[in-house]
């Protein structure tokens, strides 16, 4: 099998192996790691169709991650996707109205997250023990709602690691911080912060680069990484659940062989489709990679204009997951368009974090036809939920009507026929006030544990495990801090609170 090596989007004169880049997150130039090259799947579509999600997730993660033996690798996927999941098909596709969702959220905290998060602390153990890393490991996380809970769950005490989370306190649902906030765990740190996901986001990347505390915590014996979307860690295992998609439509016979299907995604941080975008870079055969946002789209005005520009007010939708202005991984695809060019790509990221902005070439922008963006306003994402479940029963979360009512305008747009599946990223049991006053104005006045009762009644789904499990949890975290603060915050916590 061929090496994948991993550098820098900003500097790749350095070349790292997988698990080196696992461990460290971030580059220390502040770019992102990237593959050298995308392998080629190296399984039939005819044989992946044979296998189940854990035999998939093997064939696909082998060929990125090569300093892996197959036993490590068997080991982390048969510890992460196993009865956590609700269902032993892990990522179940549904039919309704036209498409497939694929439920990527019948994981422990029932969002897609769970899907990468679920493997990333076994192949951060792993990448460690490979490497003989003997500090602790310090997982800090920047969350605008999923990634927190589902990190939170998955390195709850793991041995070697502590985890502290941030997110925007006023910018996550209900249901989001409660189940962030009764999170158990010695290991375990949460915190909100007065500012929005980008500010968390930025001060967490701050901290990443500050050599001087780097310094500091090694002396005390701990190293950082991140288990947010930038760590390759989590986009390898998400090119996963896009290969077994297509591999359960062939094996279903709903496709033909070499058959080419379109991908619907939900988008925030631009790492799921990105994942999607490296699946047909393997050659999967997808058509279009369809980018939906909310009213936060500046990916949108991104793929019309070639300009990406984050001036612009910050709006919190019912959809807190996509409520990003900066889609940090986004920088992978740009090296990539700009032809592998860290310098290029360095400048441009250097105009974004300067004056907020940059325009990429003509050339890097006829790059971009594999896409397809547009996006859902709060009107048109509630109207979708309710429209699909009048004509199918199907309940969809908020995340998932953005990626809905954006493929009907696709549709609208282009008279594409084909087959297409759309990511469904979060249950609806996560968002229940947006999704039951999207079908009836009625629920306004319902607690939001009646709520989730009455959802479970309309849309004739048991009600999940993790909201069963906070309905009466006590609250174990209540730190509060400025987005000024995220720094000092984490070295308190170090210093003190949480026990080795
Ligand atoms: C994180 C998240 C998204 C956005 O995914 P990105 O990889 O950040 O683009 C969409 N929907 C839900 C429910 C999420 O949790």
């Amino acid at each position: 099998m061929k090496e994948v090596l991993y550098s820098s989007t900003r500097d790749n004169s350095k070349k790292v192996q997988a698990s080196k880049a696992i461990l460290k997150g971030l580059s220390e130039d502040g770019g992102l790691f990237v593959p050298d090259s995308i392998p080629e799947l190296d399984k039939t579509l005819k044989e992946l169709a044979e296998m189940n999600y854990q035999e998939i997730a093997y064939e696909v993660m082998k060929l990125f991650l090569t300093d892996f033996t197959e036993e490590e690798l068997k080991d982390c996927i048969s510890r992460a996707y196993d009865s956590k999941f609700d269902t032993e098909e892990i990522a179940p596709l549904v039919w309704a109205d036209g498409a497939y969702y694929l439920e990527l959220f019948h994981g422990a905290t029932i969002a897609f997250k769970d899907m990468a998060l679920s493997i990333l602390p076994h192949l951060m153990i792993t990448s460690a023990k490979k490497n003989n890393v003997k500090e602790q490991i310090v997982i800090l996380t920047a969350t605008s709602g999923d990634t927190g809970k589902a990190a939170l769950a998955g390195f709850a005490d793991v041995e070697g690691t502590k985890i502290i989370v941030f997110y925007p306190k006023n910018g996550v649902s209900p249901i989001q911080e409660k189940q962030m906030v009764t999170q158990k765990g010695k290991n375990t740190a949460v915190i909100g912060i007065h500012g929005n996901f980008d500010d968390a986001q930025t001060g967490v990347k701050q901290i990443f680069s500050d050599k001087e505390l780097e310094k500091e915590l090694r002396e005390q014996g701990y190293i950082f990484s991140s288990a947010n979307s930038i760590n390759i860690g989590r986009l390898v295992p998400q090119i996963v659940y896009y290969v077994y998609a297509y591999a359960k439509l062939l094996g279903e016979e709903k496709i033909s062989e070499g058959e080419k299907i379109n991908v619907v995604v939900p988008t925030g941080n631009f790492g799921n489709i990105l994942a999607a975008f490296y699946a047909k870079n393997m050659g999967l055969p997808i058509a279009k990679l369809i980018c939906a946002s909310n009213e936060n789209k500046v990916l949108y005005d991104f793929f019309k204009t070639g300009n990406y520009n984050r001036n612009r007010e910050f709006v919190l939708t019912s959809s807190p997951s996509m409520d990003i202005l900066i889609s940090s991984n986004l920088e992978r695809l740009i090296y990539r368009i700009a032809g592998n060019d860290a310098v290029k790509n360095a400048e441009l990221m250097s105009a974004l974090s300067g004056g907020g902005s940059y325009q990429i070439s003509d050339e890097m922008k006829a790059q971009l036809t594999d896409f397809y963006g547009n996006y859902a306003s709060e009107e048109e994402t509630s109207d979708r939920i309710k429209e699909l479940y009048d004509n199918t029963g199907y309940v969809i979360d908020t995340h998932t009507a953005v990626a809905s009512s954006v493929y009907e305008k696709y549709k609208k747009d282009t008279h594409d026929e084909t087959k297409t599946v759309i990511a469904s990223t979060a249950s609806p049991f996560k968002f229940t006030r947006s999704v039951m006053n999207a079908i009836d104005k009625k629920y306004d006045s319902m607690p939001d544990f009646e709520l989730v009762d009455e959802l479970s009644k309309i849309g004739n789904v048991e009600v999940p495990m993790a909201i069963e499990e906070i309905r009466t949890a006590p609250v174990l975290h209540n730190i509060v801090c400025d987005k000024s603060e995220m720094k000092k915050t984490v070295k308190d916590i170090l210093g003190s609170s949480m026990e080795d």
